[in-house]
């Protein structure tokens, strides 16, 4: 295990990450920035797998943005994954399986985000998909996932995704928005905020128009409620619902569909802001767990920023301007902001992120979220897929005194699993909190563990790990510290 000491490290290679490398080297500051995946881009620019298909546009803009990023003298680590976090240092696996420490004087948390799992009878079942999944293999594999595909969710991207799908040569036979159909006056509100980014307002009108002409059927107020099949998904069974989301009784009608695809929006992988201890907050309509940060996109913790998707899901304009605020105010807090007005770049780059997050919440306030839709599993539903939990298990735990999700957890073994708590963690608290009428500020979480990320049990217990004492020491010590709850949330 070696120990490297950088200036500043970035987490997440995607429009955020890049464009805080990108900044940050303007003002020459050394750049170490870190990726899990093979190649640059996070997901919208996600890089195709190679093959005569020439890639999409997303993928050409994020590949120029790439070599801009090399060319600017950061030094890049992909298939590298930060599994631990305190203070101002990361435990890292590499592709080899080996393991680093990084001490980092300044750490930017760009990590993104991943679709909100909701769990439904029959979401297990093969040809259920998110919507993400479905994106990654028609734009990386170039593969349409089926024949009748229905989407589902919630969100201006479903409109957007289910056009992408139908231009691939997707049979779409219907996308249901969970919200109700927008008022006149939060339609104007959205374009009055969209002034800022009309290309934002544009893409979706043409998505959202291309659907109409395709005559594929957009039905709001209505979630999928069941998938059936036998071996794989051959129906599914939908209804009205009302303004929290809650299926409406007598609506269920159902349709025949080899694919469906849920998109109800993302969570922030905030995880690593968790266990470095930043100050969170709960909100639904931003992402689940947010980390707070003041204007200049400074956490809690002292010399941790949070940038992106990871901080509250707003779309890839957002992630990159927040991005590049973020690396002018990292240098500045090394002393290093360069330029002939310091001052004003940073005005300017907080004044557009102000402009941006103005569009965020007016496109959220078009989709309003309903908690109706954690009721949809029944007793036998497996909530838990890593851990086969079911939903009356879970029930079972709340009933016999279990009032946590950390608790539920211990009892049920949910969220131990593979991912970590990612596709049941939400839901389990739901359960917890919601009946109990928790505020938001009040609402508990999985307390969050290090390692975040599956790594190969030999990056613990590898003979190189073990040679450096220092390494088991502070392996040590952080877990000394999650048990004290020190990295917990607000
Ligand atoms: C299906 C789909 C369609 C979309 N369409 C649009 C669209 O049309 N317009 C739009 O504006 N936005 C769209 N988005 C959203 C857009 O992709 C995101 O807003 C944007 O990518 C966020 O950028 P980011 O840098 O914050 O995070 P990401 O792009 O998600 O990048 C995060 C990066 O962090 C890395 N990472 C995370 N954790 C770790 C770790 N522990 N160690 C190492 N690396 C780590 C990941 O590998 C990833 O590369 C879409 C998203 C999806 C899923």
């Amino acid at each position: 295990m070696s120990a490297l000491d950088r200036d500043l490290v970035i987490i997440g290679g995607g429009p955020a990450g890049m464009a805080a490398a990108l900044e940050a080297r303007r003002h020459g500051v050394q750049t170490l920035l870190i990726d899990e995946r093979t190649s640059l881009g996070g997901q919208i620019y996600r890089q195709p797998a190679p093959g005569p298909r020439p890639p999409t546009r997303e993928a050409r803009t994020g590949r120029v943005i790439a070599d801009e990023v090399a060319a600017s003298g950061a030094e890049i680590r992909l298939q590298t994954t930060v599994w631990g976090a305190t203070g101002n240092e990361l435990a890292v696996a590499c592709a080899d399986s080996s393991c680093a420490r990084i001490r980092a004087r300044k750490i930017i948390v760009a990590a993104g985000a991943y679709d909100r799992p909701i769990a439904f009878p029959g979401w297990t079942l093969p040809g259920v998909m998110t919507a993400g999944c479905a994106h990654a293999l028609v734009t990386t594999q170039h593969v349409v996932p089926g024949k009748r595909i229905l989407v589902a969710g919630s969100g201006a991207l479903i409109v957007s995704f289910a056009a992408q799908l139908h231009r691939h040569g997707a049979n779409v036979v219907g996308v249901l928005e969970a919200a109700t159909r927008p008022t006149v006056a939060a339609v104007t509100r959205l374009i009055a905020a969209g002034a800022s980014a009309p290309s934002v307002l544009f893409a979706g009108a043409r998505q959202f128009t291309y659907l109409r002409r395709k005559r594929v059927p957009l039905r709001y107020s209505h979630v999928i409620v069941r998938a059936t099949g036998d071996r794989e998904v051959s129906e599914a069974a939908i209804a009205r619902v009302d303004r929290d989301w809650q299926p409406i009784p007598g609506t269920e009608e159902t349709i025949d569909v080899d694919t469906v695809c849920l998109g109800y929006g993302f969570l922030s992988s905030s995880e690593l802001t968790r266990l470095m201890g930043c100050a969170h907050f709960y909100d639904d309509s931003l992402g689940g767990w947010i980390p707070r940060r003041d204007a200049y996109m400074r956490t809690s913790v002292d010399g941790v920023y949070a940038v992106g998707d990871g901080a509250g899901v707003g779309g890839s304009l957002l992630a990159e301007s927040e991005g590049r605020l973020a690396g002018a105010t990292a240098a500045r807090d090394l002393g290093m902001l360069a330029g002939a007005s310091p001052t004003r770049t940073v005005q300017d780059l907080t004044r557009r992120v102000e402009r941006l997050e103005r569009l965020r919440r007016a496109l959220a306030n078009l989709f309003p979220f309903g908690t109706g839709v954690y009721q949809l599993a029944k007793p036998e539903t497996i909530v838990c897929r890593c851990e086969e939990v079911t939903q009356a298990q879970l029930l079972a735990a709340i009933g016999a005194g279990c009032h946590t999700a950390d608790a539920v957890k211990s009892i049920t073994r949910a969220g131990m699993g593979y991912c970590q708590g990612r596709n049941c963690g939400v839901h389990v608290e739901a359960l917890v909190n919601v009946p109990s009428g928790a505020l938001a500020q009040d609402r508990q979480g999985f307390r969050t563990r290090a390692p975040v990320k599956p790594i190969p049990i030999s990056v613990l217990a590898e003979e190189r790990f073990q040679e450096d004492p220092t390494a088991r020491e502070w392996a040590i010590a952080m877990s000394a510290r999650q048990r004290t709850g020190r990295s917990s949330e607000e």
